[in-house]
């Protein structure tokens, strides 16, 4: 699939606004300054589609992107910036309850991670929440770039014993810097949207 066409159909702050359409669409989760919309801006070939925001958690709204009338990324808030409340945790875990259940035409969920570090309590609750509602999502592990070769191997390990990933290949090494994994992500793409 080649990226030229990418429209943002709308920012939803409800489900009143979700779109109606039969688009395949692919959920993007993440905690804030993740690397989020960096993932989407280079998947889509864009700059600055997606916004890069320097101000952790304070888009609240669900942004559906229709790729060249193929796919919709669904773009969430960002999870578990620092002070977030109790009720803001329970807030996001409703969010993503909801999207889940009203979505018929939802393919993918995407988890995005930090690989500098080990996945934080949001990621991991954030992750059973998917498996309890029986999604496991493709993880993608963020600025790759930003780690040394020699602990590569340590963060992979880490990452798959929290969110208790069996096989590597399941877990995709991404850097929005270097684009190393886009390729990778655009085959299981193109693979998961042809099913
Ligand atoms: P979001 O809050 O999850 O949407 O995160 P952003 O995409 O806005 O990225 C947060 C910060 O991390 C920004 O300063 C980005 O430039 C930086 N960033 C994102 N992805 C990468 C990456 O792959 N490598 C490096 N080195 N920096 C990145």
């Amino acid at each position: 699939m080649k990226i030229n066409n990418v429209d943002i159909i709308i920012s939803a702050v409800s489900k009143k606004q979700y779109p109606i359409h039969d688009l395949p669409e692919i959920l993007l989760l993440g905690r804030s300054n993740v690397g989020k919309s960096s993932f989407i801006n280079t998947i889509i070939n864009r700059r600055a589609l997606a916004r890069t925001s320097s101000q952790p958690g304070k888009t609240r709204t669900i942004n559906f992107y229709n790729v060249e009338d193929i796919f919709c990324f669904v773009d969430m808030p960002g999870y578990g910036y620092a002070k977030v409340s109790k009720a803001a945790r329970q807030e996001f875990k409703f969010m993503i309850d909801e999207y889940v259940h009203l979505r018929d035409n939802l393919l993918m969920v995407i988890q995005l991670i930090d690989f500098r570090h080990k996945p934080t309590e949001d990621d991991i609750n954030v992750n059973n929440w998917l498996q309890e509602l029986g999604i496991t999502p493709l993880i993608v592990a963020t600025k790759i770039d930003k780690v040394k070769n020699n602990d590569y191997r340590k963060n992979i390990k880490q990452i798959m014993d929290s969110l208790k990933i069996e096989d590597a290949k399941d877990l995709i090494l991404f850097s929005a810097t270097s684009k190393r994994g886009k390729e990778e992500l655009m085959q299981i793409l193109d693979e998961v949207l042809l099913e």
